[in-house]
Parts: C-alpha cells; sequence; structure tokens
C-alpha cells in the first residue's frame, strides 16, 4: 500500500479544514487534505452564509430548556429533539442543559465574539487576498419580530451585545418595513445588526479549494479515514480507502463526524450533529436588501445576486440522514408570513446539514494531550463560516509555535480533558 507523507494532514475537506489548509500552506508547511467526499460537501456546502458577530450570545440562555420542551411538542418547531432513546445523544443534552445558566452563558459569549470578530477583521482581507469571488457583501442582518413578547424577550441582548463590542440598533416595525420593502405590514420591531456581513458558502469552499491547489496544497477526494496507525503518543498513519498517509502534524477537522473518527483514537469529543436544512431558489421579484432573520419560525433569508436561500432548523436525532420534508416545509411556511415574494421560481437545492455541535458552544481548537501530533478544529456549530477566518489563524499559529492573538486556552481541547 502506498504511503505518502506531508507536515500537515488536514482531515476535512469543509471550510474549516480548507481554510486551515491555506493558513499553513502560507506559512511554508507541505499540506494534504483528505475528504471522503469531494470539498465542501458537508455543512459548508448548503448554509445561509452569514457572517454573525451578532451571533455570539449561546442559545444556552437559562430559560432554553423551557422553550426547548415547549418547542418538542411540535414537529416544525425552530427546535426538535428526537426523544428516541439514545445514550450519547441523551448525555450531550443534558450536558448542554447543565449550561443554560448566566455565568456559563456570558462566559462563552465572550469567547465567541472574540473569535467573531478576529474572524470578522479577517475574512475579507482572505478574500482579496486570494481572489475569492463568493459574493461577499458586508450588508448588515436585520432581525424581525412579529409578536410583542418575542421582542420584548430579545431586547435584553441587545445590551448584552453592546458590552461585547457588538452592534446591534433596536428598530420599530415601522422603521423595520420602511428599510425592507420586502416584508409583509405586521412587523412589531426589528434588530439590525450593521456590521453583519453575508457571502455564497458553496463559492467561498470552492474559491478555497483552488487556492490550497494552487499554492501546492493536494486535496485527496474519496479519501474517506477509516483507521490510523499510532505509536509512541503520536498518530504515526491515517488510513484510507485511497492508501496511508503520514502527517507531521495531524488536524481533525471533520465537522459532525469528528466523535465518530476521533473515538478510534480514545477520544471522547462532546459533538453533536445539529441539523439543518435549507432551499436554494432563483431570485423572487422583490429580495430582502440584507440578510433577515424572520424571528418566531427561525427561518434565515439570504439573497446574493445569484440566487435565494431559506435556512435554519435545528434537529436532534443524531446521524439520521433523511431530509424531513415537515421541517424543510417550515422554512416555506415560515418565509410566507414574513415576505411578500418569500419563494423563487425555480428550486436549485432542497438540502440538509449537519451542524457540529459541541455542548459548550464554543469551538474545539488545539492539540489533545493524548496524541501529541494531532490538533482538533471542530465543533463550530452554527458559526463555522463565521469562524473560519480566525479558527485558521489561530491552528496556523498553533502548528508554527507561534504566540495566538486569541487566547488558546479558552478553546483548548483540554477544558474536556482531551
Ligand atoms: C442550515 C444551516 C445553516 C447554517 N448557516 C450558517 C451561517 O449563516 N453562518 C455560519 O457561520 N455558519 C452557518 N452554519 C454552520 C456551518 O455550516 C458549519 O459550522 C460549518 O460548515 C462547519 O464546517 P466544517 O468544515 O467544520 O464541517 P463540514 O463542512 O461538515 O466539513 C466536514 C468534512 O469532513 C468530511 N468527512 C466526514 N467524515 C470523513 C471521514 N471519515 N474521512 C474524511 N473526510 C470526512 C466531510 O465530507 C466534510 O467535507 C449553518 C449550518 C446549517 C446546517
Amino acid at each position: 500500500m502506498e504511503t505518502t507523507r506531508s507536515d500537515v494532514l488536514v482531515l476535512g475537506g469543509g471550510v474549516i479544514g480548507l481554510s486551515c489548509a491555506l493558513a499553513l500552506l502560507h506559512r511554508g508547511a507541505s499540506v494534504r487534505v483528505l475528504d471522503r467526499g469531494e470539498p465542501g460537501c458537508g455543512a459548508s456546502h448548503g448554509n445561509c452564509g452569514t457572517l454573525t458577530p451578532s451571533h455570539a450570545i449561546p442559545l444556552s440562555v437559562p430559560d432554553m430548556p423551557w422553550r426547548a420542551l415547549h418547542w418538542m411538542l411540535r414537529r416544525d418547531a425552530p427546535l426538535y429533539v428526537n426523544p428516541h432513546p439514545d445514550w450519547e445523544r441523551w448525555r450531550w443534552l443534558l450536558g448542554f442543559a447543565r449550561r443554560c445558566n448566566a455565568a456559563a452563558a456570558e462566559r462563552a459569549a465572550v469567547v465567541r465574539a472574540a473569535i467573531l470578530q478576529r474572524s470578522w477583521t479577517l475574512l475579507p482581507r482572505v478574500l482579496v487576498d486570494e481572489g475569492i469571488d463568493c459574493e461577499y457583501a458586508p450588508a448588515g442582518n436585520l432581525f424581525v419580530y412579529r409578536t410583542a413578547q418575542a421582542l420584548a424577550h430579545d431586547r435584553g441582548e441587545i445590551e448584552w451585545l453592546h458590552r461585547l463590542g457588538i452592534a446591534a440598533t433596536p428598530l420599530r416595525g415601522d422603521e423595520v418595513e420602511a428599510l425592507e420593502p420586502a416584508l409583509l405590514p405586521g412587523v412589531v420591531g426589528g434588530v439590525l445588526h450593521p456590521d453583519d456581513a453575508q457571502l455564497r458558502p458553496d463559492k467561498l469552499v470552492d474559491g478555497l479549494a483552488r487556492r490550497v491547489r494552487e499554492c501546492g496544497g493536494v486535496i485527496e477526494t474519496g479519501a474517506a479515514v477509516e483507521g490510523f496507525r499510532c505509536a509512541d503518543g503520536r498518530v504515526a498513519a491515517v488510513r484510507t480507502p485511497r492508501g496511508e498517509f503520514i502527517g507531521g502534524r495531524i488536524v481533525l477537522a471533520l465537522g459532525a463526524w469528528t466523535p465518530r473518527v476521533a473515538a478510534l483514537l480514545d477520544l471522547h469529543v462532546p459533538i453533536q450533529p445539529g441539523k439543518g436544512y435549507s432551499i436554494t431558489m432563483s431570485r423572487p421579484e422583490l429580495c430582502p436588501q440584507r440578510a433577515l432573520v424572520l424571528h418566531e419560525p427561525s427561518v434565515c433569508v439570504t439573497a446574493w445576486g445569484s440566487g435565494y436561500r431559506l435556512g435554519s432548523t435545528m434537529e436532534f436525532s443524531g446521524y439520521d440522514a433523511h431530509l424531513n420534508r415537515t421541517r424543510l416545509d417550515a422554512l416555506r411556511r415560515g418565509a410566507a408570513a414574513y415576505l411578500r415574494a418569500p419563494l423563487g421560481a425555480q428550486v436549485h437545492e432542497e438540502w440538509w446539514g449537519w451542524r457540529p455541535m459541541c455542548v459548550d458552544e464554543i469551538p474545539l481548537i488545539g492539540p489533545v494531550a493524548r496524541w501529541n501530533n494531532l490538533l482538533l478544529a471542530s465543533g463550530h456549530g452554527m458559526l463555522g463560516v463565521s469562524m473560519s477566518a480566525a479558527t485558521a489563524e489561530l491552528v496556523a499559529t498553533l502548528v508554527a509555535g507561534g504566540q495566538p492573538l486569541l487566547d488558546a486556552a479558552a478553546y483548548s481541547p483540554a477544558r474536556f480533558d482531551l
């Protein structure tokens, strides 16, 4: 069997793996990316493409368990937990519920804000420097509310975001409707996040993959990681159907698949797949001018020059790989209640993807204690695109032995004894 060696092997060719690969190549390392499919075929393909420092506040706020229980009764609710017994899933959910308190949420928000803001600064520069055209637009993000109760509930978060240094402007219903003529009347209020941005995520991963190859990196497709050969506290080789690969350092960036592959190395990684859906269409005749979050049904609307996408919903049903039509149709119904022209004439794609949800909603980035040449770069949950550039910078700095700008300890897998 052929054995191929690189300075760094990156396992997983999603937005995180490819961003890391490119940053490592720029530091002079030889890099090989292994993906079981084509680059960008996982969650990085059909997501909503919003870059959102505004999402720094985690889901695990104190009242989340009650809201989640209420939603569990509806199969088309924004959050759905499959009640089928699955020990790993329920252990994760209990861990998540334990973190639904003010102190943990405050800590997570600070750490998330730091990586989101660093990425927000870096990513536009990366796109220019690398010549990646992915319809990037710093157009802002508008949260839209149609019930006074939901608006009142979220108003407290504006002050919280301000404390984190993130812009958020409360708006009255008439101001929201004037800003976005695509909305139907009946809006009670909104929050504008003027610094958020958007891009087309499939074009981002195509551009990253192209640049990885142009910079001398190799992307092995159809190279599913099936096992490892370990010796002397190191991962000596990675086994795939395409042969064995050797890396001086190994970066494990397998998104929601991370826990399954990490288990082969005796690592228990607290990530569960959080399934989300999207529908990509041609642009309707009246499109929103910026990304919208339709708050009550929790639907994200992103319009690019090349198309239009409705996305979101969160489903914890393990590695169940089927497209749930009830949940997909909830996106259409949600949009129809808010938008004058909610659907485009042609459907380009109906899609689902697994978000890599880390139990504390902070990505796992950095070396693990058990294997001295292995790093994790995973668990970015709902924010992998938004956090990608700073993740890559952190990984490349750690591999080079430099001093990271971010507080590396805050993202370190060591917080889970990994
Ligand atoms: C509906 C939806 C909307 C979203 N909207 C946004 C948004 O607006 N903004 C934002 O920032 N984030 C958003 N996200 C989250 C974002 O998509 C993810 O956080 C991000 O894509 C994770 O990237 P990744 O590279 O870690 O994982 P992935 O993109 O899933 O990549 C993992 C890769 O590993 C490969 N792989 C798996 N197993 C193996 C194996 N055994 N061997 C080799 N390769 C393997 C897969 O083929 C895949 O290519 C959204 C997600 C969803 C589902």
